[in-house]
């Protein structure tokens, strides 16, 4: 089946809750159209001497609340609508939480698994300056995303800062802690999906001691939430897969072992004493809590009938099409949605930008603490709005998050 154009997808879920929310056609445009779209084509240096011409895109969805926020992606697969409907999510997703930003997002087109680091870095610091008059840490914060990291913010930073005269920290987020980064990034997108699993297990009565998991993706989120849900809450984590396929073993995995077998071997597959499986098996496993974590458009009307999970728990952006929701819906599956599983990882990046602009800094007992504040109280909100409206878990954090929106842009008027 041909994956579903992300951006189309994202501007379905705003015109379904326009209809629910009475909005008017004016406004929808606001709201599923980017403020700004950015396309850069850059050379940079190979390592034999050649020159390649990369392409790189920086969209910002909305500055109705504040400054824009957002990732970097390095992928083969980054398209202009890809970003569109990224940055688009951020907004919701900032909004959902209650953090004073816009959404933003950012790709490169490159295949970084083949790239050294020399060119990655180069690659980094090249884009960064194509992309320097729109950012900043009053403008557009930067954040990682897909097969970008704490290293590549390091260069973003010390690049942006270069032209600055001076260190701006706050340009990004997601750095690594000597450099004005925050205790708990790392793990943050992780801990809020972790909080959101614990408290959809709550609602539906699952005794998260006996429950299963498995997971899509072994990066940063697939692998912290790994951990978290495993030591946090108990949970047996029965299955992982990387971009290579998947392994399955129902007695639980030793995810230690398994780390080490993916450092040694670059792929979970082929670890001892579990069953090879493909990706799309993954998704289709008997367990009680399912974490799509790796990339978008894998849940769809095809395989969302399959799925035995009670609960979904989207650690990755754009995981389920809307034809899926409505079959999950109906299956009464708890779908929990990207803009407010996910959401820890922004919150945690809110928190760093608030510490470099005071140039003060929080223990990591405190970040874990108002992390779990903000993610049990959005959880909250948007639970009692799914139950009170009928509409399922999605749908209600965008009613929620959009009317958000639409007030500030009201509020705001339209300038001139
Ligand atoms: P990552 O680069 O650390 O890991 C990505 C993982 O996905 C890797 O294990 C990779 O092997 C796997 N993968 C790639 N292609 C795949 C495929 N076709 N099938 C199955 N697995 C595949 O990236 P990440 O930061 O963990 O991001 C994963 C998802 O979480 C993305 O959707 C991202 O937008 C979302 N997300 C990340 C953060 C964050 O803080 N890093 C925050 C919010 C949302």
């Amino acid at each position: 089946m041909e994956k579903s154009n992300p951006y189309q997808v994202a501007i379905s879920q705003v015109r379904n809750v326009g209809r629910i929310l009475g909005l008017d056609e004016g406004m929808i445009e606001i709201l599923t159209k980017p403020k700004r779209e950015f396309t850069v084509n850059f050379p940079v240096k190979m390592d034999d001497g050649s020159i390649k011409v990369f392409t790189g895109y920086r969209v910002q969805h909305s500055i109705a609340r504040g400054p824009c926020k957002g990732g970097v992606r390095y992928h083969p697969g980054v398209t202009l609508d890809e970003v569109r409907a990224l940055s688009m999510w951020m907004t919701w997703k900032c909004a959902t939480v209650g953090l004073p930003f816009g959404g933003a997002k950012g790709g490169v087109i490159c295949d970084p698994k083949k790239m050294s680091k020399g060119e990655l870095e180069r690659m980094t610091r090249r884009f960064t300056t194509e992309i320097a008059p729109i950012i900043g840490p009053h403008e557009d914060i930067l954040a990682p995303d897909v097969y970008t990291d704490a290293q590549t913010m390091a260069w973003i930073m010390d690049t942006y800062s270069m032209g600055a005269g001076y260190s701006v920290p706050g340009v990004v987020t997601g750095k690594p802690i000597h450099l004005g980064g925050s205790e708990g990034r790392e793990e943050a997108t992780s801990r809020g999906v972790m909080y959101c699993i614990r408290e959809a297990m709550n609602v539906n009565d699952i005794d998260p001691q006996r429950s299963t998991v498995a997971i899509q993706g072994f990066g940063n989120v697939g692998k912290n939430a790994a951990r978290l849900l495993k030591d946090e809450l108990g949970a047996r984590i029965v299955a992982v897969s990387d971009s290579s396929g998947g392994v399955h073993d129902p007695a639980g995995l030793d995810l230690e072992a398994l780390e080490a077998h993916k450092k040694a071997t670059g792929s979970v597959k082929g670890f001892k004493g579990a069953r090879d499986i493909t990706n799309e098996e993954v998704l289709e496993l008997e367990c009680t809590v399912l974490v799509p974590a790796a990339l978008e458009g894998v849940i769809d009307a095809g395989n969302a009938g399959k799925i035995k999970a009670r609960i979904v728990a989207e650690g990755a952006n754009g995981p389920t099409s809307p034809e899926a929701d409505r079959i999950l819906f109906e299956r009464g599956i708890t779908l929990v949605p990207d803009i407010l599983c996910n959401a820890g990882g922004v919150t945690v990046s809110y928190f760093e930008w608030v510490q470099d602009l005071q140039y003060l800094f929080w223990s990591a007992g405190e970040i874990k603490n108002r992390l779990n504040q903000i993610m049990t109280y959005a959880f909250a909100k948007v639970y009692a709005t799914a139950r009170s409206r009928n509409v399922d878990m999605r749908t209600a954090a965008y009613i929620l998050a959009v009317q958000e929106v639409v007030k500030a842009t009201k509020e705001r008027g339209i300038y001139p």
